[in-house]
């Protein structure tokens, strides 16, 4: 997940000729149920080396939507049980409706880069 989200990040910057990417924002749908510790450390680990090193992240949670197969309910999701349901699996998912879980996810399992901050050289950069 986060590899590709750098990986991205690092062909925007590159194609804006970045000399570092300051800060990245993103947007992680509930659904992934990342941690988002988890996804900073991963961030750190695989950023080393790149240009993306030390760069900022700004981690938001996008709440998901469902569209449910028995009674065409579309629209955000409802959990069973405690509201810290982040980690769970899908199982906790039900229509707000009716109740059923036969869900079909329209969103909210994406982790996608809404925005790049990224610091470029006025000068062209000499090579040795
Ligand atoms: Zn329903």
């Amino acid at each position: 997940m986060m590899e590709n989200v750098l990986r991205v990040a690092l062909i925007e910057a590159r194609k804006h000729s970045a000399e570092r990417i300051l800060d990245i924002d993103l947007v992680v749908g509930e659904l992934t149920f990342l941690n988002l510790d988890q996804l900073q450390f991963a961030f750190e680990t695989l950023s080393k080396g790149t240009l993306a090193e030390k760069a900022k992240l700004n981690i938001e949670t996008m709440r998901a939507s469902i569209k449910c197969s028995r009674c065409g309910y579309a629209g955000p999701i409802s959990y069973e049980g405690p509201e810290d349901h982040l980690g769970y699996v899908g199982v906790f998912l039900k229509c707000g409706i009716c109740e059923s879980h036969d869900l079909e996810v329209i969103s909210g399992k994406e982790c996608v880069i809404r925005n790049l901050k990224v610091k470029t050289s006025s000068k062209k950069r000499r090579r040795r």
